[in-house]
């Protein structure tokens, strides 16, 4: 498998690197096969090349068995017309990546982390209310006069239909639980179109438990009973603010881990931005980002039917349990003293000693 990987802005370097180490461990240990190529975009490649994603880098990422992409700090590009493109915006777009995977765990030793939690938010990537993802040309926002603004929020019945699947199909493979999240009795065309569609796909998977629930209620259970909880199937805003409560809960947004997934691409993600404030420091915490190229790995293996993916995707999990646990390896903003790449060694060790104590007690 090639795996491609763009390291992005700011802390984006490191964290990746930080995953490219933990899946160098995977690789070697779970026999993967993994082939990896470094792609610049970004402030990097806007440096050498005047803009941040070049046509070559696309192509890189559609030639791609996989893509592991870095946070990218967009705020600080140049304009469109001095070559600062939306990064990560131009590859959901043109890999077609609806689906945003957004995992959240309480994992054992992190102390703020709510007990109880794990659930996966599975987020529609397309439509809502994104001004920029609605329109066929211009965008979503609109002033009739100068005090009065509007917002158009787009479901389409297809986008609901396909989110809808990917929930269900993800739920069969964990506890058979899917919450739909919305406020339809107040969006009642909207969201009335988006839960159809999920009652839809509840009807043909009738081994799935399913209920809806408004999001006002979701944002409070999910601190309260976050147990009830399973797979989250929910719309692209309102999924976007749950994600980071729910990262949260799980101790931190340095936590969050993300896949970008369609029909044929995939892209690791990690959930949160590309943090400017800490850059350079070697203090990130690259958690996320190592969970989202493990989630990456989860894919590759469903799609091809591969095991030794999938326990490599294990593998890295309890390997991030146990560094977690440690307050001398995980990072700063999880009350510990490591650092990134401290803290990647030690998952990457992990790794090994996992596969070492296995084959032990074959
Ligand atoms: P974006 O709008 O790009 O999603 P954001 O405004 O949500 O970005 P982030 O870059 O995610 O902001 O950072 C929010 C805060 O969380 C910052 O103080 C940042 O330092 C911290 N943070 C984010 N990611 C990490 C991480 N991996 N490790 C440590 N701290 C982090």
């Amino acid at each position: 498998m090639n795996l491609v990987v763009m390291p992005g802005d700011d802390i984006g370097p490191e964290i990746a690197a930080a995953a490219l180490a933990v899946l160098k461990a995977a690789d070697q240990v779970c026999g993967l096969g993994l082939r990896f190529a470094e792609v610049d975009v970004g402030m990097a490649s806007h440096r050498k090349h005047g803009v941040t994603l070049t046509d070559e880098a696309m192509q890189a990422a559609l030639d791609a068995d996989g893509l592991i992409l870095g946070p990218c700090g967009m705020t600080d590009y140049p304009a469109r017309e001095e070559g600062g493109i939306n990064v990560p915006g131009a590859i959901r777009k043109r890999l077609e990546l609806y689906a945003n995977l957004r995992p959240a765990r309480s994992r054992p030793g992190i102390p703020d982390a709510r007990r109880d939690l794990d659930v996966l938010i599975v987020r529609e990537n397309t439509e809502g209310f994104y001004a920029d993802r609605n329109m066929h040309q211009g965008i979503a926002e609109f002033m009739p006069t100068e005090d009065v603004a509007l917002s158009v929020r787009k479901i389409t019945r297809q986008g609901s239909r396909r989110i809808a699947k990917v929930a269900f199909d993800y739920a069969q493979r964990r506890r058979k639980n899917v919450t739909a999240v919305g406020k339809q009795h107040v969006l009642q065309m909207t969201d009335g179109l988006f839960m159809s569609e999920a009652y839809a796909a509840a009807k043909a998977h009738a081994d799935v438990a399913f209920r809806e629930v408004d999001i006002d209620a979701m944002a409070a259970d999910l601190y309260s009973r976050p147990q009830r909880y399973d797979v989250i199937l929910i719309t692209n805003m309102f999924g976007d603010i749950l994600s980071n409560e729910a990262a949260a809960l799980s101790g931190g947004l340095g936590l969050a881990g993300a896949l970008n997934a369609g029909d044929r691409h995939a892209v690791a993600n990690a959930g949160h931005g590309s943090a400017p404030d800490i850059a350079g420091r070697g203090i990130a915490n690259p958690c996320g980002m190592i969970l989202s190229s493990a989630m990456l790995l989860e894919w590759l293996g469903v799609r091809n039917g591969n095991q030794a993916y999938l326990d490599a995707c294990r593998t890295i999990h309890a390997a991030v349990d146990l560094a977690l646990a440690d307050a001398n390896i995980r990072t700063a903003d999880l009350g510990g003293r490591g650092s990134t790449q401290g803290f990647a060694e030690a998952v990457a060790r992990l790794v090994h000693d996992k596969q070492t104590r296995k084959q032990k007690s074959e």
